[in-house]
């Protein structure tokens, strides 16, 4: 017998982002990129584990662990007989909607429905989930209405109780008085490869110390999204109208045509070159073909979804132009400069025209950028962050979602153009908060000299931000070099906007990621801007360097390196240089590396997604001694890799300019 087609809570979800993926979901034909990997997702910001913890902090209850659905039902209704019940896990039913719900407390004719989620909340009640004119904020709409699917169904399955709604989020504003709560949460792979989290130690109440979970009432606010007043503009019919159509068509598999867009972009329904060869159907293809008219030979065509970072790709697909070669110079504007070289809209400008004409050829702003350069300190210090931050605090005293950081590489280059691997750091023994000895290492490594240093993007600015704060708010650790670790951190940095004062270093570390936003674009980035790619660009531009390190040189004695031995790292496949990121072997096998960020919410920490999930690994789940040392041998190829990437593009500026 062929299961129900149910609207769940994650059809339900998927709806929320475009209704046309409730066609797609779930038939081996139309390929889903989306990883479906609950170990992974487990490992990168704790969410099983806050589950777990939200279970211990309501004793007693029940877990529905039935999976089928009318068995499940059934335990549910017999649960609910009960005055008094704590259930989790619990199933219901209305028409054709079905939910499990996290957490249910019974008590008489009142059941308090609580949605856990491992989001960071640093509010009080459920205000601090709108914005300042009392609509919902845009990054909690999608889980208020979850929460709002999950009451429409529970009321309507028991309509005799009163049922109140609540979202438990990891709170911010608390501390952990206990320590290693984190590693009371192992994180496991049962028989079917799935995650499971095992709980040790001592997890009574004091054992597992303050409540670092907050649990706020939202029933205002699904309030708002039931008389239609949310303004958060995710649905397009009345809530309840939206849910029985949604359900209706997913029963009879019904497909909806949503308009295409900017989202299409992240789309997880399309095929590779291989998948289609195999017969199998591309939904993104589909889609644009339907809405837009679009013949195969379209999808070859620059895209206005590729144009970088440009805000108006909705307007532009409603004017009906889908194409680079549809836009014009008014679509583009004229962007305000912040320094020398290229505004924003100079390169979009650039990366639309080069598309357009086909043009291959990059563009340096040799003049501007030498300008650049001169005022540049040598030795130059070229340094590379990794951390993680998770939802259950490792360490006492540490709030929710505390950065760790674990990893930091160094390459420098002296006068003469001599570059060495100056340096590393990694720490990711079990419990031990790393942070301090972290800069301490690092400011030992930068102090010796006044040379200028090098960051790409904004994460090491960031980080060392944060723990400039640790230092200060810290009362659990003596630290007898304190005011030496702050004056470092300031001498090297820019306050970012939430310190309680202002400042700009007198070294404060020059962003590269900025310098090639302002002065190069080569169209072989596609416009995108991160390490990963305007590495292979480069490689695959200058002759210098394929010359170069065509030849085992790196880890020799004119280059020496911490962690790679005769390394050649140019390898030329179908003409191309094969992107050196690529060359090293996977930190999870069987995962692709780019798709591992997608476990990752923060922005900020999605770039070092891997990394982040390798260290929580080693932290919170089962390894051998063997294991662990392999992906800290892979862990420290990484991060020098990131630092030595940016040395090659100061290699390849410093031939061209
Ligand atoms: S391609 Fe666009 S319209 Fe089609 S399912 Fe994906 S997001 Fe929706």
């Amino acid at each position: 017998m062929s299961s129900p087609r149910y609207l769940t809570k994650s059809r339900f979800k998927l709806a929320l982002e475009c209704e046309t993926k409730l066609f797609y979901t779930r038939k081996p034909e139309y390929p889903d990129k989306k990883v479906d990997d609950s170990f992974m997702e487990a490992l990168a910001e704790g969410g099983f584990q806050v589950g777990e913890l939200a279970k211990l902090y309501h004793p007693g209850g029940v877990m529905v662990k039935e999976r089928d659905y009318e068995r499940s039902l059934k335990i549910t209704g017999d649960l609910l007989k009960q005055d008094n019940a704590i259930i989790y896990e619990a199933a219901f039913r209305h028409k054709n909607l079905f939910i499990r719900t996290d957490v249910i407390v019974k008590t008489g004719n009142a059941i308090d429905l609580i949605e856990v989620k491992a989001k960071s909340f640093g509010g009080r009640d459920s205000m601090d989930l709108t914005k300042n004119n009392g609509q919902l904020d845009k990054s909690w709409s999608p889980y208020i209405y979850d929460v709002a699917f999950q009451k429409y169904a529970l009321t309507n399955a028991y309509p005799g109780f009163t049922v109140n709604a609540y979202l438990m989020l990891a709170n911010k504003n608390s501390k952990t008085t206990v320590d290693g709560l984190n590693q009371k949460f192992r994180v496991t792979r049962d028989r079917s490869g799935n995650a499971k989290i095992t709980v040790s130690g001592d997890i009574s109440k004091d054992g597992l110390g303050s409540d670092i979970l907050v649990k706020v009432n939202i029933d205002d606010l699904l309030g708002m999204i039931y008389e239609g007043t949310d303004g958060a503009g995710l649905i397009g019919k009345p809530f309840y109208e939206q849910v029985r159509y949604w359900a209706e068509c997913y029963k009879k598999d019904t497909r909806l045509q949503s308009r295409v867009g900017k989202k299409c972009r992240d789309c997880e329904f399309y095929c590779t070159a291989g998948e289609l060869a195999k017969g199998k159907r591309d939904g993104r293809r589909e889609c644009w073909k339907r809405e837009a008219g679009f013949t195969d030979s379209d999808f070859h065509k620059p895209s206005v979804l590729d144009i970088w970072s440009y805000n108006f790709k909705d307007d532009l697909i409603r004017e009906g132009k889908y194409f680079m070669s549809d836009i014009t110079e008014e679509d583009i504007g004229q962007g305000a400069p912040k320094g020398s070289g290229m505004t924003r809209s100079d390169r979009q400008r650039i990366q639309v025209q080069k598309a357009v004409s086909n043009d291959n050829t990059m563009l340096l702003l040799a003049d501007e950028l030498k300008d650049e350069m001169m005022t540049w300190k040598y030795p130059l210090h070229f340094i590379d962050f990794e951390t993680a931050a998770v939802a259950i605090p490792f360490y006492k005293y540490m709030h929710p979602y505390e950065v760790a950081a674990f990893q930091f590489s160094h390459h420098a280059v002296d006068k003469k153009g001599n570059i060495q691997h100056r340096g590393e750091y990694i720490n990711v023994e079990r419990g031990k908060f790393p942070n301090f000895e972290f800069v301490r290492a690092l400011k030992e490594q930068l102090e010796q000299d006044q040379g200028t240093i090098f960051r790409f993007a904004t994460h090491e600015n960031t980080i060392l931000n944060i723990i400039y704060r640790q230092l200060l708010e810290n009362t659990s650790i003596r630290i007898e070099d304190k005011e030496e670790l702050l004056y470092f951190i300031m001498s090297i940095t820019r306050s970012t906007r939430n310190q309680s004062h202002q400042w700009e270093g007198t070294r404060n570390m020059v962003d590269l990621c900025d310098l090639v936003k302002r002065f190069y674009y080569d169209p072989y980035t596609h416009g995108a801007n991160s390490i990963k790619t305007v590495l292979p660009a480069v490689l695959n531009r200058s002759k210098y360097l394929q010359e170069k390190y065509s030849k085992p040189v790196y880890g020799t004695k004119s280059i020496p390196s911490l962690n790679f031995k005769d390394h050649t790292w140019i390898r030329q496949e179908n003409g191309e240089v094969v992107n050196p990121y690529k060359q090293l072997p996977p930190l999870f096998e069987g995962i692709n590396e780019e798709r591992l960020k997608d476990f990752v919410t923060d922005p900020d920490l999605a770039e070092g997604g891997a990394a982040m999930m390798a260290y929580a690994r080693m932290q919170f789940s089962e390894m051998s001694d063997e294991e662990r040392m392999k992906v800290k041998e892979g862990l420290l190829r990484y991060c020098e890799l990131d630092t030595f990437a940016m040395v090659l593009i100061w290699e390849f500026w410093n031939e061209e300019v």
